[in-house]
């Protein structure tokens, strides 16, 4: 993590966005009651170092949003833009404000100009702690808490995560919102790179490129994670919608075209449980699914090329949140298996 020193006293970077602001913006400029009373009575010095600096300027480039050296191009940008409102004390206690904000964004496709437009909202939510409420202060309350229980409490864990990552795990899970696994498992943060998507699903290597194989690639190959956890759930959404399918059928639907993936799956279900249920099928294919994410994951030369060296192992877990139970196995590959076989599960387990 970054610190910056002032007056003395080191400052975590994660003030930077307060601190930038407080570069950029007018005399107005006040600290944000978000951080720890330590650094925030170094921020508020900073502000205050800020303010004397910007008061002693009287050029209008002094308070423009962003420094003036960022090139012609974003110069003609502004020009082209509305200037941003700067609301008064009565505009902001009555929420007025935000429709300025809306409009700017709305009016510009220029992502370097939207971002210079979110600074100035987010400098404009700080100056308005306790005085909002949106759908949004909730989430802001968890964050708070998140940070004084846990963010401030192991600071020096999060120093250390700032430098890098050395995850032990990759995960890969669904999407749904009931399946999140660091709620699930305790994954910390820094424990587990992570990738979800619908059905948990893990395409083969002759797919072709996907945020799934690219988030797998960084993770055995640069981060030189040591297992590889495939986590499906009960009742899934995306697993309902591959046993759904008609065969063969094409569809311009990004949910059948990415379920379609796990049609091998699909196939041995109908053949194994084609007499139960849909429900039961569903069930059925939730795990079997997995099994077969777990033999699409040695399609990929790197990874099979690990698993062989011993160097990599791949996990199986299944979540039903229906009865708060969690079932692990381990996918073992090697040559001279029992029957011929190169693959085998071991270590199945259930925890409840
Ligand atoms: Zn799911």
């Amino acid at each position: 993590m970054e610190l910056w020193k002032l007056g003395g006293e080191l400052v975590p970077v994660y003030t930077r966005t307060i601190l930038m602001s407080c570069a950029f913006r007018g005399p107005e400029t006040k600290p944000c009651s978000m951080l720890p009373r330590s650094l925030g009575s170094a921020a508020r010095r900073l502000a205050a170092a800020s303010t004397r600096a910007r008061a002693s300027s009287s050029t209008p480039a002094a308070r423009r949003p962003c420094p003036p050296s960022h090139g012609d191009d974003e110069a003609g940008d502004d020009e082209s833009l509305p200037t941003p409102h700067r609301p008064g004390p009565e505009e902001r206690r009555r929420g007025e404000h935000r429709r300025d904000f809306s409009f700017v964004t709305m009016a510009s496709r220029d992502h370097s100009v939207l971002t210079r437009q979110l600074l100035e909202f987010q400098h404009d939510t700080v100056d308005e702690v306790g005085a909002e409420h949106d759908t949004l202060m909730d989430l802001k309350a968890r964050f708070m808490d998140f940070k004084q229980r846990n963010y401030v409490e192991k600071f020096s864990n999060y120093q250390n995560l700032a430098e890098q990552q050395t995850p032990k795990f990759m995960v890969v899970a669904c999407a749904d919102s009931r399946v999140c696994p660091s709620s699930i498992l305790g994954f910390q943060p820094g424990e587990a790179f992570t990738v979800r998507n619908i059905a948990n699903l893990v395409p083969p290597y002759e797919h072709g490129g996907s945020e799934t194989s690219a988030a797998l690639e960084f993770a055995v190959n640069s981060l030189q994670v040591e297992n590889v956890l495939v986590v499906g759930h009960s009742r899934c959404g995306g697993i309902q919608a591959l046993m759904s399918m008609k065969d063969d059928s094409t569809s311009g639907s990004f949910i059948k075209n990415w379920v379609s993936i796990g049609k091998s799956a699909r196939l041995s279900t109908k053949a194994a449980a084609g007499n139960l249920s849909f429900e039961m099928q569903c069930t059925h294919c939730e795990k079997e699914s997995i099994n077969s994410s777990l033999l699409n994951l040695l399609t990929y030369p790197w990874i099979e090329k690990r698993v062989s060296e011993g160097t990599l192992n791949l996990h199986g877990g299944y979540y039903n949140f229906i009865d708060c139970t969690f079932e692990k196995w381990t996918l073992v590959y090697r040559e001279g298996l029992e029957g011929g076989s190169k693959y085998a599960i071991k270590n199945r387990s259930t925890w409840s």
